[in-house]
């Protein structure tokens, strides 16, 4: 394994640092303050995604995506120390067209679709014209088990007819978001539960799809929305359904893979953010004679973030590595790895920046209170902590298996007479 990054990414990684200091971080206290007014989408938004586009630093998630189809032509390890650099700030991934769920649904699209479905949806999604949301999860059945969704979409001649309920439908209250890739069983009697599933686009515009509320994560309200929907005999063309009758299970997988390793890429981001808060106020702030980065636990606190972080990043490259290398599903035990070991890091040391900051910390005057709560959410989102270590447990004892005896050696019982 080798980490150090290429010519390329790193004058990348500059170029974005400038990004981000000329004209993102900037702008953090307008963007904060357009949103508590109502503003949304906020004003300035467009004008960076155009200076963005216009300085190459753009769509860099996608690493099969050719330059002439508007790819930066970037491996997952390559685009690592590029999302952390975004990941500072919450909103400055879209301002690269690099934020969930759009990535993960133009990798369903640039890997499944048509191309009927790609020109459509596609390419205004690449160019950021349009924005989109992805509906799996539901209200009435535990969706870390994606064999339990029961919307149904139901072939009728020509079209489907989607009947249904989805719930927590990141960024569907966006104004700008135009599609939906709705999962629902289009086979539920299917012998093989894997196969009862199939994707589908649904456009937002489609009569019967209501947005019935924007669900507030802890007191957090997004105005992109996380949201509860509602489908009543909505009727889509064949031509919507992605890949093919029974292939949502799968797809569902594929685009998991990526996802994941982007959201801890920013993740890690986020967490150094909260050191970098966490030593400043220790350094400047004084309690009983002494600076807070005097006291024991403070220092402690300091000195663990630094090593959870960097386990972490390595840990998170060591992963992108074996994506790029060997494809997603040889790297799922690392990729369940990093989604239970890095979104909790973020709480906990988002946790320990809140206390050294006292009641400062856990009000809007810092992001701290932000990056606890998506580091939480992140905890579900993608599936939860304990489906990822469900699936590194049962990797891991199958690898044993495989060697059985291969501990005896090691054992030294007494001889027995
Ligand atoms: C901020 C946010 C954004 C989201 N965005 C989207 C989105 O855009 N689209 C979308 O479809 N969904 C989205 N989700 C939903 C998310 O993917 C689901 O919450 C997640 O998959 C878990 O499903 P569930 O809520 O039904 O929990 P359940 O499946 O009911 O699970 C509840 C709990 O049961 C336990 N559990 C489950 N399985 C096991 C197991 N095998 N072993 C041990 N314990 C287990 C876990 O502790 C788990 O937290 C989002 C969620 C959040 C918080």
């Amino acid at each position: 394994m080798n980490f150090d990054h290429s010519p390329k990414v790193q004058e990348l990684c500059r170029r974005l640092t400038c990004f981000m200091d000329d004209h993102i971080i900037p702008r953090i206290r307008q963007h904060h303050d357009d949103i508590a007014a109502g503003i949304f989408p906020v004003s300035f938004v467009d004008d960076l995604k155009q200076l963005a586009k216009s300085e190459g630093l753009w769509n860099l998630f996608l690493p099969d995506l050719k330059a002439d189809e508007g790819g930066a032509g970037l491996t997952n390890l390559d685009y690592a120390p590029l999302a952390e650099i975004m990941g500072r700030v919450s909103w400055a991934a879209e301002i690269f067209n690099c934020s969930a769920p759009d990535t993960g649904n133009m990798e369903i699209l640039h890997m499944f679709g048509t191309g009927a479905q790609k020109k459509h949806w596609l390419a205004p999604l690449l160019a950021g014209k349009i924005r989109s949301a992805f509906a799996m999860t539901e209200p009435d059945v535990s969706s870390s088990d994606a064999t339990n969704i029961q919307t149904i979409i139901r072939r009728d001649n020509a079209n489907y007819i989607i009947n249904g309920r989805k719930w927590f439908i990141s960024n569907a209250a966006h104004p700008n978001c135009k599609v939906m890739i709705v999962m629902g069983k289009t086979d539920p009697d299917n012998a093989d539960r894997h196969r009862q599933q199939s994707m589908i686009l649904v456009p937002m515009d489609s009569a019967g799809v209501t947005v019935e509320r924007n669900i507030p994560i802890m007191h957090h309200h997004s105005p992109e929305g996380h949201c509860e929907i509602t489908f009543r005999d909505v009727c889509v063309p064949t031509g919507n359904i992605l890949g093919g009758e029974g292939d949502g299970f799968m797809m569902a997988q594929a685009r998991l893979g990526p996802g994941r390793i982007h959201h801890c890429m920013r993740s890690i981001g986020q967490s150094e953010l909260a050191l970098d808060l966490m030593v400043e106020r220790a350094l400047e702030r004084k309690a009983f004679g002494k600076y807070l980065h005097q006291h024991g636990a403070v220092s402690e606190w300091i000195a663990r973030s630094r090593m959870e972080i960097d386990q972490a990043r390595l840990l998170v490259l060591k992963t992108a590595d074996m994506i790029d290398k060997v494809g997603a599903k040889s790297a799922a035990k690392e990729i369940s790895m990093i989604k239970a070991v890095v979104p909790k890091m973020q709480t906990v040391i988002a946790d320990r920046a809140m206390q050294v900051f006292g009641a400062m910390g856990i009000s809007p005057d810092t992001p701290l209170a932000d990056i606890w709560t998506w580091g939480r959410a992140l905890r579900y989102a993608d599936g939860p902590d304990e489906v990822h270590l469900r699936t590194i447990a049962r990797l891991e004892i199958g690898e044993s298996r495989n060697s059985p005896g291969a501990t005896l050696p090691y054992l030294t019982p007494p001889l027995r007479t």
